[in-house]
């Protein structure tokens, strides 16, 4: 009998929830992780705990309380003076939550009764045929066998040849959670997610942030309407967003890091306290021993899977960021709990075309299924209902009346295609979206919802109302 009935590589939100879900469903299940935090602590919970997802939104909320009480009180009649940033308290609260929430799986670990087997793992094929997992920890090497293996080894920062990552003046995604002051100048190459919630964070502290992107256009992946307005805000906020900006050199010296990038109207070098470089991510798969053993490859590098998250080795399985479809923490996790289901023999399921994304900037963007643009690409004819938060009473109460709710439903049968807000709250309000999308639901189902009074829910209601052009507030 192998040691284990599954053995999960990687420990972040796509393999510590494959582990723990793979016992709950009674598999003797064991994690590898070797993340190290700059501490020098083991760590579970991955890019998304330690360098990612929790602690760019301790920041976001700590910076957006700090704009908020430097600008935004007075209009409330609250006059503050006197504001200062104490910016060590700030990153000892992130680093604070990330410590909690990593130690907390630590505990679901014990509670679930999953091993985790501390090092970094490499996938092997045993004399027997079975699979086993080579063990690189601190105390020397310990192999373990296991029937299943889930690979989850995540992702890791894009490099590019023209900014070479120092950690000092030129950092990425993990050094741009960690300046230990306020930079006056900040770049960032790359105007995508990362580079518009750390360049938020940033500028509401108190930096000049200037995004250099490479594309002529602005947040490609999202539906026009929401980033044309977003673009609209975040440049009016003070992001010196560049479009169509190519990096072709960099030079770190006693000024800073000189930054000369190409654009329509010729070269241009210019000089900042601090570079991140925020270009996309790709799939880390190295020392994993995938490779080595046969697992298949795309040509992008992700680990090939089928859509319940088999690789093309019997029993070898693969979840999270190293397989294609978006870089994503709730997407990870649901492959997560699938491969798990599937190896006990349940009918694991993900449900790929609903998975919501979310920025976390203000305001928040956030969406669900089809485009304006990919609906028209594809030839499928649609309505489309928008409401805005100005017309929405409890968005006008908070003082946030910015942005809209947009609706996307087929022409034909009224089921919904797509949901895109941009305003406050996005990121919950998104939900209802998925749910109802999730069950298949027509806009007039949520347009004949009760939605509470006064709430910004009601503009998905109004939305709703709108596909078929009888809003009530408008
Ligand atoms: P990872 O989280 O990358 O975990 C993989 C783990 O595998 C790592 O801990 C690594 O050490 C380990 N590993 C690798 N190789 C081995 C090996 N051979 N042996 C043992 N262990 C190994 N997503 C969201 O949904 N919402 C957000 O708000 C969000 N914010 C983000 C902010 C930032 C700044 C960044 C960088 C990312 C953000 N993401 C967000 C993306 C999210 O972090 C990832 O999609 C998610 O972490 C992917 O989970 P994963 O388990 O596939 O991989
Ligand atoms: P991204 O893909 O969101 O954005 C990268 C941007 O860099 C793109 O706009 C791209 O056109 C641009 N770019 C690429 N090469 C360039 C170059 N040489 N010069 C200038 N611009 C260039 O990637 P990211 O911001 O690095 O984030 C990585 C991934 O992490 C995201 O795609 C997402 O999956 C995940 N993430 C999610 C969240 C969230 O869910 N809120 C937050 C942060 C990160």
């Amino acid at each position: 009998m192998a040691d284990f009935d599954v053995v999960v590589i990687g420990g972040g939100p796509g393999g510590y929830v494959a582990a723990i879900r793979a016992a709950q469903l009674g598999l003797r299940a064991a994690c590898v992780e070797g993340w190290t935090t700059p501490s020098g602590q083991l760590a579970l919970g991955g890019t998304c705990l330690n360098v990612g997802c929790i602690p760019s939104k301790a920041m976001l909320e700590s910076s957006e309380h700090f704009e908020q009480v430097s600008h935004g009180l007075s209009e409330h009649g609250v006059q503050v003076s006197g504001v200062k940033l104490d910016l060590a308290t700030l990153l000892k609260r992130k680093d604070g939550i990330v410590g909690t929430l990593t130690g907390g799986i630590q505990g679901l670990f014990k509670k679930n009764k999953v091993e985790w087997l501390r090092g970094f793992g490499r996938l092997e094929k045993s004399g027997d045929g079975a699979w086993q997992v080579v063990v690189e920890g601190a105390e020397g090497a310990r192999i373990v066998s296991a029937t299943h293996v889930v690979l989850a080894t995540g992702s890791r920062p894009r490099p590019i040849d023209a900014a070479p990552i120092d950690g000092k003046s030129i950092v990425d995604n993990a050094g741009a959670l960690a300046f230990d002051s306020v930079p006056k100048t900040l770049g960032v190459i790359g105007a995508g997610v990362i580079g518009l919630e750390l360049g938020s964070v940033w500028r509401r502290l108190g930096s000049q942030v200037t995004l250099l992107e490479a594309l002529p256009g602005f947040l490609a992946l999202a539906d026009p309407g929401v980033a044309a307005e977003a673009h609209k805000q975040f440049t009016a906020q003070g992001l010196d967003i560049r479009l169509g900006a190519t990096v072709t050199a960099t030079k770190v010296g006693k000024a800073g890091v000189a930054v000369t990038y190409k654009d329509k109207d010729g070269e241009h070098t210019t000089t900042f306290d601090k570079l991140v470089v925020a270009v996309g991510r790709v799939p880390h798969t190295d020392g994993s021993g995938a490779r080595e053993v046969g697992v298949a490859f795309n040509e992008r590098g992700f680990i090939v899977t089928d859509e319940q998250g088999r690789t093309n080795l019997p029993n070898v399985w693969a979840v999270g960021d190293c397989t294609p479809g978006p870089m994503l923490a709730h997407k990870a996790s649901e492959e997560g709990v699938m491969v798990a289901e599937c190896i006990a023999g349940q009918h694991g399921h993900c449900d790929h075309a609903v998975i919501p994304w979310v920025i976390y900037t203000h305001p928040e963007i956030a969406w669900v299924g089809q485009t304006e643009t990919q609906l028209k690409a594809a030839g499928i004819d649609y309505r489309a209902g928008s409401f805005p938060f100005a017309a929405n009473g409890r968005a006008r109460s908070l003082g946030n009346p910015s942005g809209f709710v947009k609706m996307l439903a087929c022409a034909r049968t009224d089921r919904l295609l797509g949901v895109h807000i941009i305003g406050p709250q996005a990121s919950e309000l998104i939900s209802e979206a998925v749910v109802a999308m999730a069950f298949g639901a027509a806009s007039e189902d949520l347009a004949r919802i009760v939605h509470a009074h006064p709430t910004l829910s009601e503009s998905m209601h109004e939305a709703a109302l709108a596909v078929d052009g009888r809003t009530l507030h408008l």
